[in-house]
């Protein structure tokens, strides 16, 4: 594993982060070959890259280390009807994110290792980090060590992504999983979209318009986020005017206040506890019904209606979606 050339990599999956993770692979000296259901959506993709597209079951055969890169619903299905069977005696079995394996939905076989690589980005940003010499931090964990190497294994990967020119960080498969679910819920994904829905609907509800509206709580977000990424909020406090910070200062407590923070401890432990897992496998059994109903409502907010016309005016926006447009957490 730890020369590269000699080690052979099946990735299965090729969405945000299969592409990624092959392709900085490839260019740090692995060979990879992409394992995918034959007609499936991002064949056509993989093979445009100049990858080797295989059945996931050829693809994992000879392979010295499978990266599972498929959505988390599939994997237990995946790893019951392909992988058991078909992974190398001795093999490494590589997961980007915890989930199965730490739920128990899938115990892998006792002469694998069973590592994890989790980059702290989207499958996108991956990529472009590593393609201007730049990475994204990564972490990763052992939860079986058959070889002794498993540490290696992982680091080896990590290294190829490209996250040791950012940092690496070792963790549990329980740590990453619970936190990952946690910030994608409670900050990134869920708590982010639900304040800036919040504040435009108090402004459209107080009369304002929504053009200004969406300038002030959604449009304005990306500016104070690049300064949180640069230097933390110490930097967006330096950035903005003192009538900003002193209304940071005693409005931000107000809105989230200690009430929040009970229920973010209330998602935390419904996380902890398996009731979000156990909810969302029923939820994906039962043909993802509430799913799209939540999708469909978040589509049809009046601020997307507005977004979308406003950003018809950002002419760099034209013709390229770009790259955050893949991006998921
Ligand atoms: P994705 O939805 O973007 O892509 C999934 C890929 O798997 C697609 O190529 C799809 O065609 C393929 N696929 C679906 N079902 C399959 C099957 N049965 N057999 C073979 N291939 C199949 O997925 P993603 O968002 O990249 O997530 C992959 C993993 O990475 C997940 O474990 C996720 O939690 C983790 N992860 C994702 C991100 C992210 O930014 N998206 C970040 C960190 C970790
Ligand atoms: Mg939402
Ligand atoms: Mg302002
Ligand atoms: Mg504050
Ligand atoms: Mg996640």
């Amino acid at each position: 594993m730890t020369s590269s050339t000699s080690t052979k990599i099946a990735i299965v999956g090729y969405g945000s982060q299969g592409r990624a993770h092959a392709l900085n692979l490839r260019d740090s000296g692995f060979d990879v070959t992409v394992g995918l259901r034959p007609g499936g959506p991002t064949e056509a993709k993989a093979k445009a890259d100049g990858f080797v597209v295989k059945s996931p079951a050829e693809a994992v055969k000879d392979a010295d280390l499978v990266a599972v890169l498929t959505p988390d619903m599939v994997q237990k299905k995946l790893y019951e009807d392909v992988l058991r069977d078909n992974l190398k005696q001795g093999a490494v079995l590589l997961f980007a994110h915890g989930l199965n394996v730490h739920f128990g939905m899938i115990s892998p076989r006792e002469d694998l290792d069973v590592v994890l690589v989790a980059p702290k980005g989207p499958g996108a940003l991956v990529r472009r980090e590593y393609e201007i010499g730049r990475g994204v931090p990564c972490i990763y964990a052992v939860y079986q060590d058959k070889s002794g190497k498993a540490e290696e294994f992982a680091l080896a990967y990590a290294g190829g992504l490209g996250g040791a020119r950012a940092n690496i960080i070792k963790t549990t498969f329980k740590e990453e999983t619970e936190t990952d679910l946690f910030g994608e819920q409670a900050v990134l994904c869920g708590g982010a979209s639900s304040l800036v829905q919040a504040g435009f609907e108090t402004l459209v509800e107080a009369g304002y318009q929504p053009e200004i509206a969406y300038y002030e709580v959604l449009h304005e977000l990306k500016l104070i986020v690049d300064l949180f990424y640069e230097g933390g909020i110490t930097r967006m406090l330096e950035f903005i005017s003192e009538t900003a910070q002193y209304g940071d200062f005693v409005s931000g407590p107000r809105v989230i206040d200690a009430s929040v923070k009970a229920r973010m401890k209330d998602v935390l432990t419904d996380i902890q506890n398996g009731t979000f897992v156990r909810n969302w496998q029923a939820e994906y059994d039962a043909g993802l019904p509430n799913y799209r109903k939540f999708q469909q409502a978040d589509k049809d907010h009046p601020i997307e209606k507005v977004g979308k016309e406003l950003r018809a005016k950002m002419v760099w926006l034209q013709g390229n979606a770009g790259p955050a447009s893949e991006e998921q957490a």
